[in-house]
């Protein structure tokens, strides 16, 4: 189904070229956006329509609109990466575009058509190309964060689907996620909280996934770690991700395995792309379940070598430890050579720097 076109309306007051050249030498994450967002309405009657660029600003929303009561929202997460020629490129949208509907269906949101998606993003791009970071080196991981989501806007108190929705995209420049770069980070295994159960909202990127997963990040806080790892709810035993990354784990013979989806884990981008790009490293990629025991079996035996997160805000990240209630994981020393191998060849990819024989990398400007 061929996009209705966006309209511009320009913002009237954009960021001096000043100001912005500032926040793009040290953007951190999330804590900056653009001059515009993209728009598009739903309504059960009309179906999609107003698609525009129009300039960033507060949302005008009736106190009573369904999204601040019932928690009704989806969202994606994904970049925009400029190249050495100053052109700017985004990463498998369609993945994404694919996710985000079904993340709508599971929350009883409209369905955004793939093509609408990705042309949100170009429609933004196409006014704000200039507050893409351009990498000053290969270890400049600089890119434009673009956070497509999908809100129910209409006015009443009662518990069914909105028939008014609103979908926006906002872009906020981003440094690398972690500032330490590569350095292992220690994770907490939550045994209090779970992050989803069967038949729950695991494989949807709500909102509400997050919210839940707030208290068990506090206590990883507490206990000095950065993320949490979440069990299955079932059973209280088989790995299944951190709340917002995926994992994966590197065998001594060369088996790279990572938790099988079965509904209750985010079906990752960069956890599906590492699949792929492992067999380009001579691995053996394996999708099951594995459990806590062969965690801690295989890391005190050395059979597992690395363990590692994997998402597209922080790309790939090595795990050093798993901190429990009463234990403590340490993964191997060592300086986990496949994640640095996989992390490079994703982000050449991605920056254009290696070529892209999958067909993975989508022009925006
Ligand atoms: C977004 C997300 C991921 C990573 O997905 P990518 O598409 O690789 O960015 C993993 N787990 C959860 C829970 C997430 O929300």
């Amino acid at each position: 189904m061929p996009t209705a076109p966006f309209d511009l309306l320009p913002s009237a007051d954009p960021t001096a070229e000043t100001i912005r050249a500032d926040i793009l030498e040290n953007p951190g994450f999330g804590r900056y956006f653009t001059d515009h967002m993209a728009h598009v309405r739903w309504t059960n009657a009309a179906g999609w329509h107003g698609h525009q660029v129009r300039p960033y600003g507060p949302l005008t929303l009736d106190p009573a609109a369904a999204v601040l009561h019932y928690g009704q929202e989806i969202f994606e997460g994904i970049k925009a990466y400029r190249h050495a020629d100053g052109s700017v490129w985004t990463f498998r949208p369609e993945k994404n575009a694919e996710r985000f509907r079904r993340s709508a269906r599971r929350l009883a949101l409209p369905e955004l058509d793939d093509e609408t998606f990705v042309e949100s993003l170009r429609a933004l791009i196409a006014q704000d190309r200039n507050w893409v970071p351009t990498p000053a080196s290969e270890a400049d991981e600089c890119s434009l964060y673009l956070r497509p989501f999908m809100i129910a806007s209409e006015k009443f108190l009662g518990v069914r689907p909105s028939q008014e929705v609103d979908y926006y995209v906002i872009a906020s420049p981003a440094a690398a996620y972690f500032k330490g770069g590569i350095a292992p980070v220690s994770i907490w295994l939550s045994s209090n909280y779970k992050r989803a159960a069967p038949g729950g909202t695991g494989y949807a990127k709500c909102g509400g996934n997050y919210a839940a997963s707030l208290a068990a990040q506090k206590e990883a806080e507490a206990h000095g770690c950065g993320q949490v790892a979440f069990l299955d709810a079932a059973e209280n035993k088989w790995i299944e991700e951190l709340g917002g990354m995926n994992l994966f784990f590197v065998y001594k013979d060369g088996r790279l395995v990572t938790p099988k989806l079965t509904g209750t884990i985010l079906e990752g981008v960069t956890r599906d792309s590492v699949l792929e790009l492992a067999r380009d490293e001579g691995l053996s990629p394996e999708e099951r379940h594995i459990s806590i025991d062969e965690w801690r079996e295989g890391a005190a035996s050395g059979e597992i070598t690395e363990v590692f997160a994997c998402g597209t805000a922080a790309v790939i990240t090595p795990v050093g430890e798993l901190v429990g209630e009463d234990e403590r994981i340490r993964c191997p020393e060592g300086d986990n050579p496949i994640a640095k191998r996989l992390r490079k060849r994703l982000l050449d990819l991605q920056y254009g720097r290696a070529e892209d024989t999958r067909g993975w990398l989508v022009q925006l400007a």
